[in-house]
């Protein structure tokens, strides 16, 4: 039996190692902030990489490969990302026992050797646009590590872009923040908020950054994911140049966007409790287990009759394991399925052959159910779609339950001293007003909702910090 996992309530940070470790998803590595994902972790991962990838191929992106050591001397072309990247970034100083002449980065992120990489790709117009993903390996120095939030070396997609006008490239990293929306709410079964970032919280280098903000269970925000519409800085750092319709030189706009295995940090703080993981039946590497409760008399018949219920399920197109392991009781299996989050677990014994009858059970909210046998594979269909929709709307619920609208400075430090999830409020626009709560309340603005920001005639009403016009209406929160 797994130990006990840590209640939500008495230590959630504990909680969130406790389900990582018992659900054997991740591991620590001999490294500080290296981890190991394992097998469980990794096929979660690996339904996050199949789903996101066929909707990049939907948007045209194509996928390749770029090396994780790039000359140290590229990432200083760009002086924003190197100003941004540098405390972050580990280098080799070594190779072959030699000392190399110059140092290389492992890549904290790519957009200098694809642009590098993109002046020799890019000369005409009939060149671009341009649309690459790789997905791979990156490495940031951590100085608070936490298992799939934040870690040395993480697993991500990057999307690079090259256009020929300032506004495609603009649109295009509009909408891949949209794709991502699309997957972290209809797979992953969380519910987001799509906005512009501040100036001061944009990706190093960008014009405008967009992301993705969830609230997990404990109100605090999650970025998801990120888009970014970068200009052309790294055309022009990287000297990229196209020849125009007309023959004339003219220069290269980028985007570039990323989600990370800090997804699964997502999934697991957005729909896990007590007993431990939740998955949205969209991602779980396993959507049905069967457990048949048999007797040493009657195990020939119960096992035939559980093969017959899996088979069935299985050439609907489920994923079904039937848990056929002896010496283990029934109850310690519904405990270990539970642990693992598999949404719907289906038991039967010699009685229920007998009426016809099988018991289902939903992870999601434990309820069971007697059946009819022979509409099992109708029945299973409609749970694993009402579990997927029922997840989105408990998040969903609980993100608006916890998201206000705050008006004056008083009320926004009362607001976060109760312990308070999203604070809706306007904003001047100035940095300092957001550097002033940050210091005092640790929250920052996670970003400017598109939907809250699309009044023509500007919006109305005043800074939450200083009172002065408000110019923008910013979600405020505690972050990870
Ligand atoms: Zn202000």
């Amino acid at each position: 039996m797994a130990e006990k996992i840590t209640s939500r309530e008495a230590d959630y940070s504990q909680w969130y190692i406790d389900i990582i470790t018992q659900a054997q998803l991740a591991d620590y590595a001999p490294v500080k902030g290296c981890m190991v994902i394992r097998p469980r972790g990794y096929a979660i991962w690996e339904m996050m990489q199949r789903t996101l990838d066929d909707l990049f191929k939907r948007e045209g992106v194509e996928n390749c490969y770029f090396p994780t050591l790039i000359p140290y001397s590229f990432l200083q072309k760009e002086s924003d990302h190197v100003e941004g990247f540098s405390p972050e970034v580990l280098t080799v100083t070594h190779s072959g026992g030699k000392e190399l002449e110059e140092p290389l980065a492992l890549r904290p992120t790519s957009e200098t050797i694809i642009w590098h990489t993109f002046k020799k790709w890019v000369q005409s117009h009939r060149d671009l646009p341009l649309l690459i993903n790789q997905w791979a390996n990156v490495f940031r120095a951590e100085m608070r590590p936490r298992l799939f939030l934040r870690t040395v070396e993480f697993l991500w997609q990057e999307g690079h872009t090259a256009h020929a006008h300032a506004t495609e490239a603009h649109n295009f990293a509009k909408r891949m923040i949209e794709v991502y929306r699309e997957f972290v709410e209809e797979t992953l079964a969380i519910p987001v908020i799509v906005g512009v970032k501040s100036e001061s919280e944009k990706f190093p280098g960008a014009v405008h950054t967009f992301s993705i903000e969830a609230m997990m269970q404990d109100k605090k925000a999650l970025q998801a994911g990120t888009s970014h519409d970068l200009g052309e800085k790294f055309g022009h750092a990287f000297e990229v140049q196209f020849q125009n319709h007309l023959g004339e030189l003219s220069p290269v706009y980028a985007s570039s966007w990323g989600v990370s295995t800090r997804l699964m940090g997502a999934l697991i703080m957005t729909h896990s409790d007590d007993k431990g993981l939740v998955l949205p039946p969209k991602l779980a590497p396993t959507q049905v287990v069967i457990v048949p409760i048999f007797k040493a008399s009657n195990k020939e018949t119960v096992l035939h009759a559980a093969q017959l219920i899996a088979s069935e399920l299985k050439q609907q197109g489920l994923r079904v394991i039937l848990d056929d392991k002896e010496g283990y009781t029934p109850g310690w299996k519904f405990a270990q399925w539970e642990l693992v989050g598999v949404p719907v677990r289906i038991e039967l014994g010699e009685r229920d052959i007998n009426s016809g009858t099988l018991i289902v059970s939903r992870r999601d909210s434990g309820i069971k159910d007697t059946i009819q046998r022979e509409s099992v594979g109708t029945i299973v269909r409609d749970l694993l779609v009402d579990i997927q929709s029922n997840l989105f709307l408990l998040a969903k619920r609980r993100m608006d339950e916890n998201t206000q609208e705050i008006l004056d400075h008083d009320a926004l430090i009362h607001y976060f001293e109760q312990d308070g999830g999203f604070a809706l409020a306007n904003w001047c626009g100035d940095a300092l007003c957001e550097q002033q709560v940050k210091q005092q309340l640790k929250v920052t603005i996670r970003n400017l909702p598109f939907h809250l920001n699309e009044e023509v005639q500007g919006i109305s009403g005043t800074c939450v910090v200083c009172g002065e016009q408000a110019k923008h209406r910013a979600i405020w929160a505690k972050s990870y």
